[in-house]
C-alpha cells in the first residue's frame, strides 16, 4: 500500500491506496474553505497553520495500515511553498521512521491521474485541466510523456470564478457559488466579451473578462447595490463567456488532434454547465468525454496516491534529504515536468 499526502493549497488530505488493485482503501480531506472565506481567497500563512493541525489528525486514522506501507507519496509542486512544506515534512518523517521510499508527485499530474482512480482510461488522451491555478490542454501519451498544447496567459478558470464571486461579495470558493447562482440567471443579460475571440492564438486568457465583470458591477452601483437577480444574471453571463472561450480554443485543438479520448480534470471540472457543453462538443467531433468522480475533481490525496502507484512501479523514489518544493504557480508550454 501507498500512503499519499496532499497539502499544496487549502485542502489537507491523506489517502491509502492498494498497489495491486489500485483501490483507494482510505481517503480523507479536511478543507479550509470556511477559514479562508472571509478573506475571499487563501491566506498562505493561515493555510499552513491549519495543515499543521489537520494532517496529524488524519494521519492518526491511517495507523492500522502503517506496517503494510510500501511507500509514502507527497505533492511537492506546484503550490504554495509554506503549505507544500507541511505535507513534505510529514512525508519525510514517515518515510524515515518506517524505512520506506518517498515518492514526489507533481500536483497537476495528480489531477490528470484523478481520471484513473475509478476506472482505467486508455491513452493517449487529450486533457483540459481547469483548476484554481491553471488552465491548460495537454496531450497525455504515457506516464512519461505529457505535453502542454495550450496554457493560460493570465488568470485560470477557477481563479476567475473566485475573483468574480469576490467582486460580487459572494464568498470563497467562487466556483460552486457562481455555478448555482447562474442556474437562476439570464446568461444573455450582460454582453460580456469572449476572450481572444478574434485571435488565432491557441491560449487562454480570463483577466479581460474579469475586468468586464468589474465594470458591470460598477455600472450597477457596486456589489452592495446589486439585487439577487442582478448577481444571478451576471454570474450566468460570466459563466457563458468562460464556456464559449474554452470551447472556442478547444475546437481549434480538436480540429488538429486525432486523439479520440478527451478528459476534463481539476476543481473547475466539477462545473456541470461546462461539462455539458463539452459533452456536446465531443459528440460533434466524435470524441469520448471522460471526467473524474466529483469527489476527486478538487484537490485530494487519492489522485496523488493513484499517480504514485505508477511511479512506484518505475521506482521513481527520492532521497528524503533531497526532496524540496518547487512552488512555481504557472506552468509554461512544453512538457509537464
Ligand atoms: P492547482 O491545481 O492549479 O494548483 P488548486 O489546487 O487550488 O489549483 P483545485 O483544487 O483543482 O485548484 O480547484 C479549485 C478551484 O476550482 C477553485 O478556484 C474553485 O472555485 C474551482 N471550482 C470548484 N468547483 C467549481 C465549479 N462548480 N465551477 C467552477 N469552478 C469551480
Ligand atoms: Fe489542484
Amino acid at each position: 500500500m501507498i500512503l499519499s499526502i496532499e497539502s499544496s493549497c487549502d485542502d489537507s488530505s491523506i489517502a491509502v491506496t492498494e498497489i495491486s488493485t489500485k483501490k483507494v482503501l482510505y481517503h480523507k480531506k479536511i478543507s479550509q474553505e470556511t477559514e479562508h472565506a472571509c478573506y475571499g481567497g487563501v491566506v498562505p500563512e493561515l493555510a499552513s497553520r491549519l495543515h499543521a493541525v489537520a494532517l496529524p489528525n488524519i494521519l492518526q486514522e491511517t495507523k492500522p495500515w502503517f506496517d503494510r506501507l510500501k511507500a509514502v507519496a507527497v505533492t511537492n509542486q506546484p503550490g504554495l511553498g509554506v503549505t507544500l512544506l507541511e505535507g513534505i515534512a510529514m512525508a519525510k518523517t514517515l518515510a524515515t521512521l518506517l524505512n520506506i521510499p518517498l515518492i514526489p508527485v507533481h500536483h497537476l499530474k495528480g489531477h490528470i491521474y484523478s481520471l484513473f482512480i475509478a476506472q482505467e482510461t486508455r491513452l493517449p488522451l487529450l486533457v483540459l485541466l481547469i483548476s484554481g491555478g491553471h488552465t491548460m490542454v495537454l496531450r497525455v501519451e504515457s506516464f512519461e510523456k505529457m505535453e502542454i498544447l495550450a496554457t493560460s496567459m493570465d488568470d485560470s478558470v477557477g481563479e476567475s470564478f473566485d475573483k468574480t464571486a469576490k467582486m460580487m461579495g459572494l464568498g470563497y470558493p467562487g466556483g460552486p457559488i457562481i455555478e448555482s447562482l447562474a442556474e437562476e440567471g439570464d446568461e444573455n443579460r450582460f454582453n460580456l466579451p469572449v476572450p481572444l475571440r478574434n485571435s488565432k492564438l491557441i491560449a487562454f486568457s480570463l483577466s479581460g473578462l474579469k475586468n468586464a465583470v468589474r465594470l458591470e458591477i460598477e455600472k450597477l452601483g457596486g456589489a452592495d447595490a446589486m439585487s439577487r437577480q442582478d448577481k444571478c444574471d451576471l454570474a450566468a453571463s460570466f459563466q457563458k463567456a468562460v464556456k464559449l472561450h474554452l470551447l472556442q480554443k478547444s475546437k481549434k485543438i480538436f480540429k488538429t488532434e486525432p486523439i479520440k479520448d478527451f478528459a476534463i480534470v481539476g476543481g473547475a471540472s466539477a462545473n456541470r454547465y461546462i461539462r455539458n457543453a463539452y459533452k456536446i462538443l465531443c459528440k460533434e467531433f466524435g470524441k469520448t468525454l471522460h471526467v473524474a468522480p466529483l469527489q476527486y475533481c478538487s484537490d485530494n490525496a487519492a489522485m496523488i496516491g493513484r499517480y504514485a502507484i505508477d511511479a512506484y512501479e518505475r521506482e521513481q523514489f527520492i532521497e528524503t534529504a533531497a526532496i524540496d518544493i518547487v512552488s512555481t504557480k504557472k506552468q509554461q508550454a512544453g512538457t509537464l515536468l
